[in-house]
């Protein structure tokens, strides 16, 4: 069998699916590693790298189980053959177009953002391992823009005190970055519509912003909030986001818009020079100023909206990204190193978004 790593061609994405440690470790297990030339520039990884770690070099588009981070464009679909496994961030839920056309190109897909999030599964979770870094590189970023310094410093020229940062939406980005603005030394706050992260943001040094507003959903997620209280949650944060230097937005709900939770009128509140970083900007963003993709400067304060952050950090993203996707393979192949599709497994089955009937026929 043979298992193909291509090279990613939508600009700024920097990852790839699989680095040279993983080559090994599916080599031993009897597939044949064929790596698209270049296709770990993005991140420095030469392709004597991966020969190195027993590769070749070839059309990786035609290999029987394709790997990718970014979901393919027409192009890259045009160029799979029918009966490929493809195997990569798939966006099931919003790009229903791309899925379609792989169904149509004969194409069975598997989408990391659709295997269950269950403990078994742990190890292929790329939504979790990207959102970490996505959350990490958000503050320093944030830092970066901020006019102010991050920690306390107690000067000859004076003491300055830390920055003020508020985090919305406590799931994997938004505690790695209360842990990560925790580490620069600034005061953190978190706050979820899910009161069972509350003692997850204390475990980061961070205090809970308790609004009295929950919603808990399917499957560990939020649910959507009702008009009510979205009107309630917004007028709240209105007033406490005033308090703050930086916010740092994270809040999604799987398949819907991203719920607005910073209004122009609380950015007009923030103090001149701060910071909001919307990591939601792909579903609509969480601030009502957020341009996606672009930063924009509004009452004094910056509204930056990066769309693909983890790419931003390519090294440790494809590391942790390799991982998840090799762990996800070892589960499609039996131990003669043949493809087998088992889904009576809800990991295959919940992953598996086009071509199920083939894969099982
Ligand atoms: P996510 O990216 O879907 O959303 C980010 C956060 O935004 C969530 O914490 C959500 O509650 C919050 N949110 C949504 N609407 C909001 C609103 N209106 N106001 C404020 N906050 C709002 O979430 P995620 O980081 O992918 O994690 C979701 C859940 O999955 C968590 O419970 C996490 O612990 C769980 N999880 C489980 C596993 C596993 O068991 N394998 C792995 C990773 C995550």
């Amino acid at each position: 069998l043979s298992v193909g790593v291509v090279r990613e061609s939508i600009p700024d994405e920097r990852r790839v699916a699989l680095v040279p440690k993983l080559v090994e470790r599916l080599v031993r297990r009897g597939l044949r590693v064929v790596v698209e030339p270049g296709a770990g520039a993005g991140v420095l990884l030469a392709d004597e790298l991966f020969t190195a770690a027993g590769a070749e070099l070839g059309d990786a588009w035609h290999a029987d189980l394709v790997l990718k981070v970014s979901p393919p464009t027409a192009e890259e679909v045009a160029r799979l053959k029918a009966g490929t496994v493809l195997i990569g961030f798939l966006k099931p839920l919003s790009d229903v177009e791309g899925v379609a056309a792989l169904e149509e190109a004969g194409v069975t897909a598997f989408a990391m953002e659709s295997i269950p999030r269950i403990t078994r599964a742990q190890a292929m979770d790329a939504l979790s391992s990207q959102s970490s870094v996505a959350g990490y590189r958000a503050v320093l970023l944030a830092a970066e823009r901020l006019t102010r310094f991050f920690p306390m410093l107690t000067t000859a020229a004076g003491t300055v005190p830390p920055a003020k940062v508020l985090v919305l939406g406590a799931g994997v980005a938004g505690l790695q970055a209360l842990a990560t603005a925790k580490r620069l030394g600034a005061r953190t706050t978190g706050y979820d519509v899910r009161p069972e992260v509350a003692d997850q943001v204390r475990s980061v040094g961070a205090q809970w912003l308790d609004l009295g507003i929950e919603a808990v959903g399917e499957g560990g997620y939020a649910r959507e909030l009702t008009e009510q209280e979205r009107a309630e949650q917004q007028r709240r944060l209105t007033e406490a986001i005033t308090q703050f230097d930086v916010v740092v937005t994270t809040a999604l709900v799987p398949g819907r818009k991203a719920p607005t939770l910073v209004t122009a009128e609380a950015v007009r509140g923030m103090p001149a020079g701060g910071v909001v970083v919307d990591l939601a900007g792909e579903s609509g963003g969480n601030c009502e100023l957020t341009e996606p993709g672009r930063d924009v400067v509004a009452h004094d304060v910056t509204i930056c909206s990066p769309l693909n952050l983890a790419a931003e950090m390519p090294g440790h993203a494809s590391e942790l990204y390799a991982r998840n996707v090799t762990e996800l393979v070892e589960l499609l192949v039996d131990a003669e190193g043949r493809l087998a599709l088992d889904f009576s497994d809800e990991i295959v089955a919940g992953a598996c978004v086009a071509g199920r009937e083939r894969g099982e026929s």
